[in-house]
């Protein structure tokens, strides 16, 4: 082929289908030629860093691996220039025109299956190169390659039915793409506008993209440097900078697997929580990247919706430079990272909790809510969730908190439940009735004082096998008590039972006699289905005639003086017997906040103050 020949090919058919759909179907998305044409110039730099190492006969790679951006406002052109292993006859035939590469020719059998919209498939394939068309109306590729007696060559195409190739004077190795801007698109002649593309989509990119002599990607791709060559400062700056962090990274998660996939990623949690502070609920705050280009800095999918909270990058090699957004959530790549970086963070807050429990409190009092979500949302994470909750016990001190391994490191033999109660604060909690037993007994109570608590035990069920149960509930049986002295006696038992069940009537379930209560006279157990006093009391925020009416099982104190009181007054003081017996009843419920309406209450202390001051 001579200087002064021009070779006349024409695409196959495929390619002008695809060519055809990537004009008209992405236009909305066009900004991404950029990225495309950068990432093609990144990787055949790549290739000549490695054919250094392997080849013997490759000529020096020279100094100026990089990419130059020139825009020509007046020729209304981008010219992209690499200097990377450019393109032979035979590539620039094969590459650029016929569908040789796996991804577009899987990307035309869904067409013809009839899968899906057309930009969704496009994103999913990669449009690479073709894309260069949906700005330009001509595009002109000068190549050299890196092969020995390559030849200097010119393609050129409108895009449309064909291109040509010719031979040109000498031309350094690599690859000049040179865009002839189409009319809708001539604002990428703009200097600003390439250079803030750049910003978006390249910042990371392993060479320097020079634009008028500057670099524009300062920031390198920390992600992918070893742990011991990143210093503090450096994770810092990058946080602040690259995730926008406003804060202080509280903690960090910096790590690389080839298996199942592979990952780079540096993930920080932030020291403040921003949904606190009243910015409402926060995007997700990780960008999804391939080979340090950016795929999307919102992925959908990729960290579970409570992992929302935490900044950074993952960096796949294996994902398509070009899913899209629609079918990212589907894809099982992406799934597959979800799975890995959330038990790798989990793992991470996990360990950082152990080596400093004090930190960690913090950063938990700020942070709880999400975890807390975790647990009643993700199902796949909940159990390791379990063990980042912290909580106050009856076997801390107040504003002391444990976890639910601490828990289970203490359950006495054969304790196989994990006893909590739900309440508003410490002081509600202990001065009720509920708790007495449990403590007379060394068993160790949960004390849970966030109004989501409820959900979130419910959600988890159990911890380490053992099953989580609320002392409010009649399902929770106790030992006997050796200092179960001086009680009614069974008889007697029997026969005020049966008292109370006749005067509470449809109140309540039953009564009987139990070993749960030391101090208190009775108290009031609700069934294991029953609604909690949290899930009434919201019940009733949202709906002013929420009714329900809440059956309890009474469970009273043989040993209590009250109780053997009227036991022994029930026949010869029954007046006072059954007004007793009413308000035992409403103390019960009073206890466990299941009271709504107090005015029949306190007409009925009226009349038993009267009388005991008779
Ligand atoms: P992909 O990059 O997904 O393979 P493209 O359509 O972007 O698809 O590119 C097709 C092929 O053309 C690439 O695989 C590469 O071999 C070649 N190519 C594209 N751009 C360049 C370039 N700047 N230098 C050398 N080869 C290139």
């Amino acid at each position: 082929m001579s200087a002064s020949t021009t070779e006349k090919h024409v695409f196959q058919a495929e390619i002008q289908q695809l060519l055809d759909l990537v004009v008209h179907s992405l236009y909305t998305d066009k900004d991404i030629f950029l990225r495309e044409l950068i990432s093609n110039a990144s990787d055949s730099m790549e290739k000549v860093r490695h054919l250094e190492g392997t080849e013997k006969n490759f000529k020096d790679a020279g100094d100026d691996l990089q990419i130059t951006l020139e825009m020509d406002k007046e020729a209304k052109t981008v010219t992209l220039t690499d200097r990377g292993v450019g393109m032979t006859h035979d590539e620039l035939v094969e590459n650029l025109g016929t569908i040789a590469h796996s991804g577009t020719k899987a990307f035309l059998e869904q067409m013809k299956e009839g899968g899906g919209s057309p930009a969704g498939l496009i994103g999913q394939f990669g449009v690479g190169f073709y894309s260069a068309f949906m700005v330009a109306d001509k595009v002109e590729v000068f190549s050299r390659s890196w092969k020995e007696g390559a030849q200097n060559l010119r393609w050129e195409s409108d895009g449309k039915t064909g291109y040509e190739i010719e031979e040109v004077d000498e031309l350094p190795r690599g690859a000049k793409i040179v865009l002839h801007l189409n009319e809708a698109s001539e604002d990428f002649a703009e200097e600003f506008k390439v250079k803030s593309l750049i910003e978006r989509y390249s910042n990371f990119v392993g060479f320097p993209i020079m634009l008028d002599g500057k670099r524009v990607n300062e920031v390198e791709a920390l992600w992918l440097k070893n742990k011991s060559a990143v210093s503090e400062e450096e994770y810092k700056a990058f946080y602040q900078f690259a995730c926008k962090g406003f804060d202080e990274p509280a903690y960090r998660l910096h790590f690389a697997a080839d298996a199942p996939i592979a990952i780079n990623s540096l993930i920080f949690a932030p020291s403040e929580n921003p949904e606190k502070i009243g910015f409402g609920k926060v995007d997700g705050g990780v960008a999804l990247y391939c080979k340090k280009v950016l795929i999307d800095a919102e992925p959908k999918g990729l960290l579970p919706e409570w992992l929302r909270f935490v900044k950074g990058v993952v960096d796949s090699a294996d994902l398509p430079l070009n899913i899209s957004r629609e079918t990212m959530q589907d894809s099982a790549l992406v799934q597959k990272l979800n799975a890995v970086i959330s038990k790798r963070i989990i793992k991470m807050f996990e360990k950082e909790a152990n080596s400093d429990p004090e930190k960690y409190r913090k950063f938990y009092a700020a942070f709880e809510r999400f975890f807390k979500e975790g647990i009643a949302t993700d199902f796949a994470n909940k159990d390791a969730l379990a063990k980042l909750l912290r909580f106050e016990s009856s076997m801390t001190d107040a504003g002391e908190v444990c976890s639910l391994t601490d828990y289970a490191g203490r359950t006495k033999d054969g304790q196989d439940k994990i006893y909590y109660l739900v309440g508003q604060n410490r002081d509600q909690i202990e001065s009720g009735p509920y708790v007495e037993a449990f403590k007379a007994r060394g068993l160790e109570v949960i004390y849970f004082m966030d109004a989501v608590d409820e959900y979130v035990v419910d959600s988890l069920g159990e911890f380490d096998g053992k099953k989580l149960v609320s002392i409010r509930h009649a399902g929770a049986e106790l030992e006997d008590l050796d200092s179960d002295g001086d009680a009614l006696s069974e008889e007697d038992v029997t026969v005020l039972c049966e008292f109370l069940q006749t005067e509470l009537g449809d109140g309540v379930t039953k009564v009987s006699s139990g070993k749960r209560l030391v101090n208190s006279p009775v108290i009031a157990l609700v069934p294991e289905d029953g609604m909690s006093p949290q899930v009434r009391q919201m019940m009733k925020a949202m709906d002013e005639n929420f009714k329900d009416v809440v059956k309890v099982e009474l469970e009273i104190n043989p040993r209590h003086p009250l109780v053997k009181k009227l036991s022994e007054v029930r026949e010869s003081q029954p007046d006072v017997a059954k007004l007793v017996a009413a308000q035992l009843l409403d103390n019960a419920l009073i206890s466990a906040g299941l009271l709504d309406d107090a005015r029949e209450t306190i007409t009925r202390m009226n009349s038993l103050m009267e009388k005991a001051m008779s």
